[in-house]
């Protein structure tokens, strides 16, 4: 299985259980509190997977694509991973 499979089924999962835990705790007194910790570990866990995930050629982060606007090279950060490195373009 693909890199691009796992992160696409990790990302259902979570968004799964965003959606069920909402619903199921949201009632409660602290509930939105909950939400919020889900959503903060959520983003620490992609944070954590945004460094430690790395083209197996160059090194560089694979979620942190390069793009040219205007002339200047900028970098954004994606949510999937894509079918090759965006620096050295490594089919994965
Ligand atoms: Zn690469």
């Amino acid at each position: 299985m693909s890199h691009r499979a796992i992160h696409m089924i990790v990302l259902l999962v979570w968004l799964t259980g965003f959606f069920l835990m909402g619903f199921g705790v949201w009632g409660f007194q602290a509930g939105h509190l909950m939400v919020m910790g889900y959503l903060l570990a959520g983003a620490v866990l992609y944070i954590v997977a945004a460094f430690t995930i790395r083209c197996p050629r160059c090194r560089m982060p694979l979620l942190l694509t390069p793009m040219k606007l205007l002339g200047m090279d900028l970098y954004r950060w994606k949510l999937i991973t894509p079918g090759k490195c965006g620096h050295c373009g490594e089919v994965l």
